[in-house]
């Protein structure tokens, strides 16, 4: 066991600020990573204040984070993909049973014994929970470290690790293609992957905001055009019309807006996770043969497919760089809708400490 340094939150209420938490030392199919960048995720937020707590309460300290980008510093001796040097990814999943039938489809993320980076209980006893990438370094086995592509700039390449591949894996399993129309709700850390993915695969984008500000940068990211949701006659242009959206919201809102806006057999998929149930018109589903469902990350396999992907087409994140002193204020601006389009956090500042 060696100690690290880290940020964490104490509680609900509490701000992040500096600590130090154990990680348990590399052996076996361990590599341990010195992390780069971490991403912060609208997740981060829901966790460390505890907003999730029916579903899974948060236990404190908290240590966030799980859009991880490094360099691997040690490998245990079980330890084949990776080499010393190597730059690397973790994203939510830390650890599954490998024998679940989902784990045998590469399906990781429906394992019911998996571990996630973060606030998951640590089957290594290093902590009582697992603690994640606001920190300097991390243990992980290599079955969940992903290979990223050398030309990809690192702060901007750290939120493929969950923002990429939750948007990356819904649109391929709803098969958004070339000649499909395709919505994107809420641009934020997701929504802004989602554009850049859907406009990729070659679909007719559009994107949903609240924030007409947004709407230049969202035709840059490759939205073929944008609807301001605030706007009832803007919205009621496109009744009926969608084959497939994705709503990528942190809060609650009105879900039968969009609902009414797919076409027979459209499919409307959350990757947002509002704290609060979202009540759902079953006439909108009902008329129309429509469905609405969720999503959650994607396995490792198609995690590194999508990195690849990112590699090939040269996609990353449009971060915001910021050092991890800045970590409460990025909040703040989160719950305003203020992210451009991805925080960052360059995790040098923590080493200076
Ligand atoms: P984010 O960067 O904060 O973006 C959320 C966006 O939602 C905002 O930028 C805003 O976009 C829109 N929005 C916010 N409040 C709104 C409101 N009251 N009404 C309508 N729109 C609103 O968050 P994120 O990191 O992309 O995460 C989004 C959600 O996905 C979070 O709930 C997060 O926990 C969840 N998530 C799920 C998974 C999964 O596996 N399913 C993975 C990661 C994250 P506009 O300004 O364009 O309206
Ligand atoms: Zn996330």
């Amino acid at each position: 066991m060696y100690k690290t340094k880290a940020y964490s939150t104490a509680s609900a209420t509490s701000r992040l600020a500096s600590t130090s938490i154990p990680r348990r030392d590399p052996t076996g199919r361990d590599a341990q990573i010195e992390i780069l960048f971490c991403g912060v995720c609208h997740s981060d937020l829901h966790t460390a204040r505890d907003q999730w707590h029916d579903v899974m309460p948060t236990v404190y300290p908290c240590v966030p984070g799980h859009e991880i980008v490094g360099r691997v510093l040690k490998i245990g001796s079980g330890v084949t993909k990776y080499k010393v040097g190597d730059v690397v990814g973790v994203g939510c999943l830390v650890g599954a049973d490998h024998s679940c039938p989902n784990c045998k489809a590469g399906l990781e993320q429906f394992c019911p014994n998996q571990t996630m980076t973060y606030n998951s209980p640590d089957k290594h006893g290093t902590a009582p929970v697992t603690y994640g990438g606001y920190s300097t370094s991390i243990v992980v086995d290599e079955r969940f470290i992903l290979r990223i592509p050398s030309k990809l700039d690192l702060a901007g390449a750290a939120p493929l690790l969950c923002a990429g591949i939750t948007t990356y894996s819904p649109m391929r399993h709803w098969g958004v293609t070339k000649g499909k129309k395709v919505g994107v709700v809420g641009l934020g850390g997701l929504g802004h992957m989602g554009v850049k993915f859907a406009h990729a695969f070659g679909a007719h984008t559009i994107v949903f905001t609240t924030s007409p500000s947004k709407k230049e940068d969202a035709l840059r990211l490759g939205a073929d055009e944008v609807v301001i949701s605030k706007n009832a006659d803007e919205m009621k242009k496109h009744a009926g019309s969608f084959d497939f959206m994705l709503d990528c919201v942190a809060a609650p809102h009105d879900i039968n807006a969009y609902i009414n806006l797919l076409a027979r057999d459209g499919n409307l998929t959350m990757v947002g996770a509002p704290d609060k149930p979202l009540p759902v018109s079953v006439f909108g589903l009902i008329f129309g043969r429509r469905s609405f469902s969720g999503s959650p990350i994607g396995g490792i396999a198609e995690t590194q497919e999508m990195l690849d992907f990112c590699g090939n087409h040269n996609i990353t994140a449009d971060v915001e760089v910021i050092p991890i002193q800045k970590v409460n204020e990025a909040y703040e601006r989160m719950l305003k809708s203020d992210v451009k389009y991805r925080f960052s956090i360059d995790m040098a500042s923590l080493k200076s400490e």
